[in-house]
């Protein structure tokens, strides 16, 4: 009998700054017809891992979730584990991929995986909001362009909400800080499969010429020895999650999210609004942009909560101050008239709009 040793695994590890659609991606192609059995794995950078509860599940698909920190620093162990773990399975994936949390590093990652026997990375792939790419705010520039400067693919995402003077402003940027990606423009992450999974076009090199570097910028350009322990994002970037199981008034909920601070960078959530309390809402807040989609899925036995993660700058969030905005929006101290009854469509509004 003769032993042949499995290839290894090809990973796809998808990055991109916080909101700029790597979820929307991520289930696009686990609904395309690959016909592979994809393993996932899903950090979010908060407490709560909203991103793996919108990965809706498909069959022969893996999601495994990585929250309460950053994969890039301060939960490596656990992503090494769980891509083990997933590899161990009798029904171990023959693809994988991982989308970072968007505060990550993507070459951290890498760095990580090249360490695990049984993967080889397949390709970087970055995700950008074509919309608010270039108003990122400066003390997150670095980060975001790292995670553009090592991308196999840029997937330009939102091209529908720019005009064509700054999708070109976007493009020439992009361009700036990577020659060598291909780049795809879309809206809702639609690129065809066939050019996202097995295109084999990571060059490992890029890991051995960052490791050699001496300091690098991580976060707020704040260089440190590489040597050393690595950062994590909490210096820079800071989460908290509000969390009730009292309903919620849909129109009350959208006027505190259109008083957050400007140091919020990202929400996220499932909400149990009184407007729609047999079905869960979701609610996300990209930068100036909001959706709140009333309509998702029954909760069914859960006992219906909401539950809410934002993200912003470090020293930019504060609980006490957030945890009263949100529960000013709670159903029982919102005007009784107030409820919409809604039962369908989804709301899209530019905050401080209403
Ligand atoms: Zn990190």
């Amino acid at each position: 009998m003769t032993f042949s040793p499995q290839p290894p695994v090809p990973v796809t590890i998808i990055t991109g700054f916080l909101g700029a659609g790597k979820t929307t991606l991520l289930n696009r192609i686990l609904h395309a017809d690959h016909g592979l059995k994809i393993g996932v794995l899903v950090n979010d950078f908060g407490a709560v891992n909203i991103d793996a509860a919108l990965i809706s599940r498909v069959d022969d698909s893996e999601a495994v979730s990585l929250s309460n920190g950053c994969i890039c620093c301060t939960i490596r162990d656990d992503l090494r584990l769980a891509v083990v773990g997933l590899l161990e399975r009798p029904d171990a994936p023959d693809y994988l991929i991982i989308e970072t949390s968007g505060v990550s590093d993507p070459l951290e990652v890498a760095l990580t995986l090249r360490v695990i026997t049984g993967v080889t990375i397949d390709t970087i792939l970055t995700v950008i909001d074509a919309e608010q790419f270039l108003t990122i705010p400066r003390e997150n520039a670095v980060l975001a362009m790292n995670q553009v400067g090592v991308a196999d693919i840029v997937v330009l995402n939102k091209v529908d909400l720019v005009d064509a003077a700054g999708l070109d402003s976007v493009r020439k940027r992009v361009r700036d800080i990577i020659k060598t990606a291909r780049i795809f423009e879309t809206t809702h992450g639609d690129v065809p499969l066939a050019i996202l999974l097995n295109v084999g076009g990571f060059d490992p090199a890029r890991l051995t010429s960052r490791s050699s570097m001496d300091v690098h910028t991580h976060g707020a350009g704040d260089t440190h020895d590489h040597e050393h322990t690595h950062d994590d994002h909490s210096a820079v970037f800071e989460t908290w999650t509000w969390r009730s199981v009292e309903p919620i008034s849909a129109a009350e909920l959208q006027r505190v999210i259109n008083r957050l601070p400007e140091t919020i960078y990202r929400a996220k959530g499932f909400f149990y609004l009184a407007d729609s309390p047999t079905l869960r809402a979701t609610l996300q807040v990209v930068g100036r942009r909001a959706t709140l989609t009333p309509d998702g899925d029954p909760w069914g036995d859960i006992p219906p909560a909401s539950v809410c993660v934002m993200i912003g700058a470090a020293g930019g969030v504060n609980p006490d101050d957030l945890q009263a905005r949100f529960d000013s929006a709670l159903a029982v101290n919102a005007p009784k008239n107030d409820f919409q009854r809604l039962t369908r469509g989804v709301l899209h509004w530019i905050r401080g709009s209403k």
